[in-house]
């Protein structure tokens, strides 16, 4: 078992955007800038938007925090998005999810122009990833696909196996690994909670990216040896055996699994390592103009 290194694959490639960043502050006279809205006190929401922020701060962009309370209208959250938008001194501005139950997500996200929405969640970003143009990729897919490119995973003819469909994340990796690219050109299965013998598809894959939100979904009788394996998946757990008080788990049962597998992510310091260096990959060229001008 080969491991899929988060950790060492974000810090080398977040010494390239700090480069990057650097050029670009000198050229412009400012650093490139990235707004994140954070509504509610979401305690998983919070730790990920105060990552981005330190990760920001680490490869010289500027960022800026803006928190709302739990009871916001979705007017009131459209008016700020639509404010940023008309900023030209804001290069991505992101909101984090899940919003509140009162708040539509599909508009917030609509009301994003799609030249700052450095997250890849909107509409024109999507289609465009889908007709294999220059647009933002949604951070967690993007990091996925880096991770695969930096350890030459040949992945061409490959038969991968996509566990959920969900817009951020499920979806759009079934999307990037059918493209005709490289990483890419696999032959993609993607399954969902409807989906007839789970475990028979998923005994079949080369590739494997669970995204479902289950702890240890993933069992060893799943997996066919030598499979490469990618957990997105994020359960946390109380616990009083770390300091912060809280354990994170995958979607696949790592100890076993690994046994089997060529190259396995492993959780933490896999795969949500790498969704921000995507998420600042997009904020630097959305500064650089070189998507959208
Ligand atoms: P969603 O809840 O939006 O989607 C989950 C998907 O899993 C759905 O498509 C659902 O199917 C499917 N699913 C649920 N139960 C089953 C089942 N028993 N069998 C098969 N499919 C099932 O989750 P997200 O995509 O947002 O996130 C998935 C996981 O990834 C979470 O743990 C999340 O925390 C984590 N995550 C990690 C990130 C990272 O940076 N590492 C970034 C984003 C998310 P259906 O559509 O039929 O309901």
């Amino acid at each position: 078992m080969n491991l899929l290194d988060g950790k060492l694959v974000s810090a080398k490639i977040k010494e390239d955007i700090k480069l990057e960043a650097a050029e670009f502050a000198a050229k412009s006279g400012r650093k490139p800038h990235l707004v994140a809205i954070l509504v509610g006190n979401d305690g998983g929401s919070e730790t990920y938007v105060a990552s981005k922020m330190r990760n920001c701060e680490l490869v010289g962009f500027e960022s800026t925090n803006i928190r709302y309370d739990e009871s916001v209208s979705e007017i009131e959250l459209i008016a700020k998005i639509k404010e940023i938008n008309e900023d030209a001194t804001v290069d991505g501005l992101i909101v984090q999810l899940p919003l509140p139950k009162h708040i539509d997500p599909d508009k917030v996200t609509e009301a994003i122009d799609y030249k700052k929405d450095v997250d890849g969640f909107h509409p024109i970003n999507l289609g465009r990833m889908q007709r294999n143009l220059p647009c933002f990729i949604p951070a967690t897919p993007y990091g996925i696909m880096l991770m695969l490119e930096h350890y030459k995973i040949d992945t061409a003819g490959k038969k991968a196996v996509v566990i959920g469909r969900s817009n951020i994340v499920g979806s759009p990796m079934s999307i990037l690994l059918a493209r005709n690219s490289n990483p890419g050109n696999c032959t993609v299965t993607l399954t969902h909670s409807r989906t007839e013998n789970l475990p028979a598809e998923v005994l079949e894959a080369d590739i494997i990216v669970a995204a479902i939100g289950k702890k240890n979904f993933v069992t060893e009788d799943m997996v066919k040896e030598g499979a490469i394996v990618i957990d997105v998946g994020i359960n946390r757990e109380t616990s009083t055996e770390t300091k912060s008080g809280f354990k994170l788990y995958g979607d696949v049962d790592f100890e076993n699994v690994a046994a089997k597998a060529s190259w396995i992510t492993p959780v933490p310091g896999g795969v949500g390592l790498m969704t921000i260096v995507g998420l600042l990959k997009n904020t630097l060229e959305a500064a650089k103009g070189t998507i959208y001008s």
